[in-house]
């Protein structure tokens, strides 16, 4: 049974791409952790919201998906470098296969993620689409 703080927390993560920052060595990174992944110890840390965009650092196109995401297949998931050098794997979606490539810029959008969500109430949260300006007519 999932409590009330932990949906409130995985919403905030989804729905706002909350992330951390450390304040001992001032990396940024997401999802939250409770460890800087740089420093490795217990340093203090604080929620920032991380930035809305950035670039493909390499992607994969997923052919056979999870339970809820069968009618969603083919789709590409992408490694994407936000400014703050923070990475998140993510969907892509609305752009064309041709579009989504190593370097091209992304920025997040709200889409519903799944309709069987695992974790009850929530099946909304961050995806990322291919900027229009990378796309070619
Ligand atoms: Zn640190």
């Amino acid at each position: 049974m999932t409590s009330i703080p932990s949906i409130w927390r995985k919403s905030n993560q989804r729905y706002n791409l909350d992330g951390n920052q450390c304040l001992t060595c001032h990396q940024e990174f997401f999802p939250p952790r409770t460890v800087c992944p740089a420093c490795g110890i217990k340093a203090k840390l604080k929620h920032v919201p991380m930035p809305r965009s950035g670039k493909i650092i390499s992607f994969t196109e997923v052919f056979s998906g999870p339970a809820g995401f069968e009618h969603e297949t083919p789709y590409f998931m992408a490694l994407v470098e936000l400014p703050n050098s923070a990475r998140i794997l993510t969907q892509i979606v609305d752009s064309s296969a041709d579009t989504i490539r190593t370097g091209a810029r992304v920025q997040k959008v709200f889409r519903k993620i799944s309709d069987i969500d695992p974790e009850g109430p929530i099946a909304y949260g961050y995806k990322f689409k291919v900027l229009s300006e990378t796309k070619k007519a």
